[in-house]
């Protein structure tokens, strides 16, 4: 393949100086959504499913502290999509299938009706719920759950443990981003707790494998995107874009010692299959557009049906903290989801082009997301460099691997002019394994 020249580079980092357009925060009459603090401004409107002690589970949207219960504004007539009662189901797949004109329109009412100059503001007060008094759910069933390899610096970084610096990156890895379709089943909301695996594991040094709890036990930060649309065949990049309906943050638990011992030749299985946890706030992709920026320059140009054609990438800070049972936090990675080596729009493109067909629902893990530096890396077996070097926690403790009741906490937010576009965290605490998994 034709390598990339000079020029070439220097051309497309010039384009890469995108006007950013809707940087200032939009005022509402929610005052905590005021706050430049705030995760939840007006410029944001994540959507998410909660229940109280006296409602069902149902769609709601974040504003500030409050969350604005979808189905009884739906009923007291204040949002109207043209299709009847729409809200009166816990997850938000049927306005996903309603399709990008709907999403546009909801927007535009839920901006409407939460902004400062609403005239219905009193009467609105009564649809809102303080986040506090709220459980959440997951905001969506998950069609299927296909998770990607697509950040450079982590698959450089696991592949020189696994297989040596010279063949770090697999000889295909800059043309199409690397995934295996993962476990829909497994996906859990924030905060739900982690059971420790077992699994089959041979160590470098043990001849027979044998079956035991997963002693390596990882996260990975990565960013999930949301197919809000069906197809029926290969898709363009932009028409993938298209079909994107929202990103959350999304922490693939990883047991490295069972996947270093399945993974080949058909990739992660078991590793990865106990659980996924995902935040619980979509954010839009219509909130995150100011934020978007270019993919980084390309070794080898992609071809025709992968290529380029925008900024697709966002400029989201994200960062890891772990929390010892009993302790406090420690921040152990720091990164930008601008890292990414490919798109979401990319991987969807590429998901599609043996015709396989995708769906309102499906989520696409990016891949762990690790920028250059040891601090940036967002896995623990990169932190470590596969245990040989731990970590100290700000706490004192040591970490190679995840303990028995670490709490882990992924965030993320896009900054604006004194605003902050927030995803609301990804947390799950870790519990030890079962004496005898199979002991019913
Ligand atoms: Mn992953």
């Amino acid at each position: 393949a034709p390598q990339i020249t000079d020029h070439q580079k220097h051309t497309r980092l010039q384009a890469t100086g995108l006007e950013r357009i809707n940087m200032t925060l939009f005022q509402s009459w929610v005052s905590s959504a005021n706050s430049p603090s705030t995760a939840f401004p007006l410029n944001n409107l994540p959507y998410g499913v909660f229940s109280t002690k006296d409602k069902d589970p149902r769609c709601g949207v974040a504003i500030g502290d409050m969350i604005f219960d979808c189905l009884a504004a739906e009923e007291a007539g204040y949002i109207d999509l043209g299709d009847g009662i729409v809200f009166d189901v816990p997850f938000w797949n049927d306005v996903m299938e309603m399709g990008p004109n709907t999403w546009k329109q909801l927007r535009n009412q839920l901006m409407r009706l939460l902004s400062v100059q609403a005239a219905e503001q009193e009467n609105l007060k009564t649809v809102l719920t303080p986040m506090a008094e709220a459980e959440m759910h997951l905001p969506f069933i998950i069609a299927e759950y296909t998770d990607f390899y697509a950040g450079r610096h982590h698959a450089t970084n696991v592949g020189t443990m696994f297989r040596g610096a010279k063949n770090a990156l697999p000889s295909n890895w800059l043309h199409i981003p690397i995934g295996y379709n993962g476990r829909a089943s497994s996906i859990v909301v924030s905060g739900s707790d982690i059971r420790r695996p077992w699994g089959q594991i041979k160590g470098p040094n043990e001849t027979l494998p044998r079956f035991a709890p997963s002693m390596r036990f990882d996260i990975e930060l990565e960013m999930g995107a949301i197919v809000g649309t069906n197809s029926d065949g290969p898709v363009t990049v932009d028409e993938a874009d298209q079909m994107i309906f929202g990103y959350v943050l999304l922490n693939d638990w990883s047991a490295r010692d069972i996947q270093a011992w399945e993974y080949q030749p058909l990739g992660p299985f078991q590793a990865k299959s106990t659980a996924t946890s995902i935040s619980p706030w979509i954010v839009t992709k219509a909130a995150l557009e100011p934020f978007r920026c270019q993919t980084p320059v390309r070794e080898f140009e992609l071809l025709d049906h992968l290529r380029d054609t925008g900024p697709m990438l966002y400029d989201i800070d994200l960062l890891v903290s772990l929390a010892p049972q009993g302790k406090g936090n420690s921040t152990i990675a720091r990164t930008n989801y601008k890292e990414m080596y490919y798109s979401s729009a990319q991987q969807l493109a590429h998901h599609s082009t043996s015709g396989c067909p995708m769906t309102a629902g499906d989520l696409l893990g990016s891949g762990t997301i690790s920028g250059p530096e040891r601090h940036q890396r967002g896995a623990l077996i990169e932190l470590s460099w596969g245990g040989k070097n731990p970590i100290t926690l700000d706490t004192g403790e040591r970490r190679s691997f995840l303990e028995d009741g670490d709490e882990v906490t992924l965030s993320g937010a896009a900054h604006g002019d004194g605003f902050t576009i927030g995803f609301g965290d990804c947390t799950g605490t870790i519990l030890p394994a079962l004496t005898d998994p199979y002991n019913r």
